[in-house]
């Protein structure tokens, strides 16, 4: 027997690299991850292939490794030249998510030490970490220090925890979940159908609230409806705001909003998912009065902070909302509980084990302060003032709303003598501008009408950028014309 333990021992070596091995390795990663950031702004941001990676199959996992160089060019083609680049300062599409170095090499640092974040016990500094994140973010938002809060995978598992959170509050279940009503502004992201849906709420009765002519939830119409369920019987439960719709940036008018759940005594959530932290810019500022007098609110600083994705945060006013769901025990944890002088995320969540959070947050944090960020976030703004002021100098252009974020719509309207479809026009202007690849733009669907979607968050977007991308719209927009016209002949 001890001879097959050293057998194994030996063969089993290989998962500890040492220092030259390591040392290899790192060059080998670095220098790809180098070579990916140098040459970054000459990357398309979209890439249209026949393939889009499926070249990885022809690698099936086998006894024996194969060599580094081959696995990176195994990545190269198959990951970093298929679909989109959103590291990209050209990719201006969706809620782009960040990439800076600083969290990159926290994850590095994570998965090395691998600090257990889950319980205070395994990870009090860990655990200690997250928690003072989450109580600058409470700070923020100007919550109570009472308030609670999780790192989270992301967005959407934020809002699921504050819907689970309100539902909990309610105690909905059987006939008060009938009778129960969820506003919404008709904007509202689909992770909260998903959320009410996962949370065994998909029966409750939804409102999805008409919209001004900045798409911000109309609060007369809300008070109307709220009106009408209640004399029909029915109980007004939650109401959630927008800080940033998806579709457009637009931001509900939180203060009123407020006004309306406390009289009503419904659960009031904020998703601030994309636009939380511009709460950072003076500019926004009038966009957040009011944040504080709601019961949760949802955040992703994979979006907003510019981290790599897998980063969204949850702040939840009264963490007994929480407990229902998610308090814990276990008897194989009994000795935990001697040592817990914080709340740990996992009182908080449903996951116990999880990725070690805070540390690609903290470092960026810790390192460069918050003005940067600050900067990064007026630029943003600006960029997409500027967008929105230029794009209506071309000609047939057509612009939504005065952009309350980072986030301008627009839309080409063909002449129409010339009797072409403006909404097939649009798409397949996006389409053309997607197989060019400098920049990537997406659409969306108001009112039954195509809308080019503008959205500066990456943070290595800058006025370059945004100046090449007015270039190619009116490039492209002619070209798209002119074939048409051609065809028509
Ligand atoms: C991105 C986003 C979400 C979902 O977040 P994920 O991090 O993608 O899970 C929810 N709401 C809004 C407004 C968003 O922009």
């Amino acid at each position: 027997m001890i001879k097959k333990i050293k057998e194994l021992e030996a063969a089993s070596k290989l998962l500890e690299p040492n220092a030259g091995e390591r040392e290899q390795l790192r060059d080998a990663v670095v220098n790809y991850t180098e070579n990916f950031i140098e040459t970054i702004g000459e990357q398309k941001a979209r890439y249209v292939t026949e393939h889009n990676g499926a070249g990885l199959y022809n690698y099936p996992i086998q006894e024996t490794g194969i060599d580094l160089d081959k696995v990176l060019d195994i990545y190269q083609e198959n990951l970093d030249e298929v679909g989109s680049n959103c590291p990209s300062p050209g990719y201006l599409a969706y809620i782009p998510g960040g990439s800076i170095y600083h969290s990159a090499l926290g994850d590095f640092w994570a998965g090395i030490s691998n600090r257990y974040s889950a319980v205070f016990h395994s990870g009090p500094g860990a655990v200690r970490m997250e928690n003072m994140l989450i109580d600058w973010m409470k700070d923020l938002f100007k919550y109570p220090k009472a308030a609670v809060g999780n790192l989270t995978s992301g967005g959407s598992i934020a809002n699921l925890l504050a819907v689970l959170a309100a539902r909990d509050n309610a105690k909905l279940s059987g006939e008060t979940l009938n009778k129960a009503v969820v506003y919404f502004s008709g904007q509202a992201h689909h992770c909260l159908d998903k959320a009410l849906r996962i949370a065994c709420l998909g029966e409750v009765n939804y409102r999805f609230v008409p919209l001004d002519d900045h798409y911000r939830m109309r609060v007369d119409a809300l008070e109307d409806m709220i009106q009408e369920d209640k004399a029909a019987g029915l109980e007004p439960w939650l109401l959630v705001g927008q800080i940033g719709t998806t579709d457009t940036g637009a931001v509900d008018p939180i203060n009123k909003l407020a006004d309306v759940a406390e009289a009503n005594k419904m659960w009031f959530h904020i998703d601030a998912a994309y636009g939380g932290f511009f709460t950072l810019t003076e500019e926004a500022q009038k966009h957040f009065a009011g944040v504080e007098r709601s019961d949760s609110i949802v955040l992703d600083p994979h979006k907003g902070l510019f981290l790599p994705f897998g980063t969204g945060v949850v702040l939840v006013k009264d963490k007994s909302a929480l407990d229902k769901s998610c308090s814990s025990k276990a008897n194989y944890m009994q000795d935990t509980k001697d040592l817990a002088e914080e709340l740990s995320p996992a009182e908080l969540s449903p996951e116990l084990s999880r990725p070690f959070r805070a540390l690609r947050m903290w470092l960026p944090l810790q390192i460069l302060g918050l003005a940067p960020f600050r900067a990064a976030l007026s630029e943003k703004l600006l960029l997409t003032k500027y967008f929105y002021q230029e794009i209506q100098k071309q000609d047939h252009i057509v612009v939504g709303p005065e952009p309350d974020l980072s986030v301008a719509i627009f839309r080409y309207e063909p002449d129409p003598q010339l009797g072409i479809d403006a909404n097939e026009f649009n798409k397949q202007l996006v389409k053309l501008i997607e197989e060019d690849g400098r920049i990537f733009l997406s659409s969306t669907n108001i009112d039954g009408q195509y809308w080019i979607r503008f959205v500066a968050l990456c943070f290595r977007s800058h006025l370059d950028i945004v100046d090449t991308a007015l270039q190619i719209i009116t490039e492209k927009s002619k070209i798209l014309l002119d074939n048409q016209q051609k065809a028509a002949v």
